[in-house]
């Protein structure tokens, strides 16, 4: 079987997603600064799988440390990245130094060492504020903060890399909003600090660490007046990576690619699925709305069906479940 080398792979979704090649029967490789992360999730993801991925500890931007892990691989997924959005606004230069000298230098070492295939973390934010919904791949893109420039720059760095090397194949994955966790309750996301994201702001709630949610307005033109977001299952986002590996080892060229189920859950939706999951009420308030916030979003999925045969199969209450169970089992994440 092919060998992939998972870039961020002790992240959130990187963790899951190599659960899922390993059930392929994908050779893996992690590499991750564990910046964001901690080791400790390999353990957990061989407890699911039963094989453990081989681990290097190290940075993207260093060149020979790439190329050593590119040594024997057949194709790259390329989630090393910082994601904040507001420590991107407060930190621009680490943003732009991180995630696209990571890009760069893996691209040159993937050039050196003769590898073809990447498939990269991209992000709905590319979007900005879509005139209409849902969302579709040829919609003009627009980027508010420095963080959705940066995976704007990587998704031409990337075509560009195509253009000149007409062997290569890069699938830029653009993720509407990942929550969930593995229906094992064994991985799932592990923020540093108070959330800024709905999903783990309303699990640390729930555990009784975070006394209750705000919701940002319930003022917009929406069905309730809370804003309207795609969540997509991060399992099911990591079945969509082990298709688009599986389509980026055989075809050449660049395509941007919607990840998403199509259809769009309200705040308050998504609040009560929770309180559902958990079974019992939660506190919450209404406060103004968040800078930067857009009302509604969702993706138009047919080309991810067309191209990799991929759709979401999970909906908002899996979602909910399966946070719930790791946050319950887990509530200080991956400390000890
Ligand atoms: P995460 O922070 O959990 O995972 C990223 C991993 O990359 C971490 O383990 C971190 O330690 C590692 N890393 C960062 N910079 C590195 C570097 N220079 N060298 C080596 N390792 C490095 O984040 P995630 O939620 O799993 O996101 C993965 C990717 O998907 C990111 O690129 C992110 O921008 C993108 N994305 C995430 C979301 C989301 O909501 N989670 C949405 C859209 C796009
Ligand atoms: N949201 C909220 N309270 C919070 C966090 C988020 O009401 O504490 C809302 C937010 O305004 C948006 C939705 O939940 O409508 C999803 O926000 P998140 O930050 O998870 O994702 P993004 O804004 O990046 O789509």
């Amino acid at each position: 079987m092919p060998k992939v080398l998972v870039t961020g792979g002790a992240g959130y979704i990187g963790s899951h997603t190599c659960v899922e090649l390993l059930n392929a029967g994908y050779e893996v490789v992690v590499m991750d600064n564990l910046c964001n992360s901690k080791a400790g999730v390999l353990d957990r993801i061989e407890t699911i799988t039963g094989k453990k991925p081989a681990f290097i500890e190290g940075d993207v931007r260093d060149y020979d440390a790439v190329k050593r892990a590119l040594c024997g691989v057949d194709g790259v997924i390329h989630f090393a990245g910082l994601k904040a959005v507001g420590e991107s606004v407060k930190k621009p230069l680490l943003y732009y130094d991180n995630n696209l000298g990571s890009t760069i230098t893996l691209l040159q070492a993937m050039e050196e060492m003769g590898v073809n295939a990447i498939v990269f973390s991209s992000s709905a934010t590319v979007y900005g504020d879509p005139a209409t919904v849902p969302v579709k791949e040829d919609f003009p893109l627009s980027c508010a903060s420095p963080y959705a420039y940066t995976k704007y720059m990587c998704e031409r760095i990337l075509e560009g890399a195509c253009v000149a090397n007409e062997n290569l194949s890069a699938l830029l994955l653009r993720y509407f909003n990942p929550i969930g966790a593995h229906e094992s309750g064994i991985i799932g996301e592990d923020p540093n600090g108070i959330p800024n994201n709905l999903l783990p702001y309303i699990a640390k709630v729930a555990v009784g660490q975070l006394p209750k949610l705000t919701i940002f307005g319930d003022d917009y033109p929406t069905r309730d007046g809370t804003g309207v977001r795609d969540y997509i299952h991060v399992v099911d986002l990591a079945k969509g990576h082990v298709l688009a590996m599986d389509y980026a080892l055989t075809h050449k060229g660049a395509e941007a690619i919607n990840l998403g189920t199509g259809s769009g859950s309200s705040v308050l939706e998504v609040f009560h699925a929770f309180e559902r999951a958990c079974g019992r009420e939660l506190p919450y308030m209404i406060g103004p709305r968040r800078e930067g916030d857009v009302p509604e979003y969702f993706a138009e999925t047919t080309k991810a069906k067309e191209l990799l045969g991929w759709v979401a199969e999970k909906d908002i209450d899996d979602m909910c479940a399966d946070t719930w169970r790791w946050q319950k089992g887990n509530p200080n994440g991956y400390e000890e």
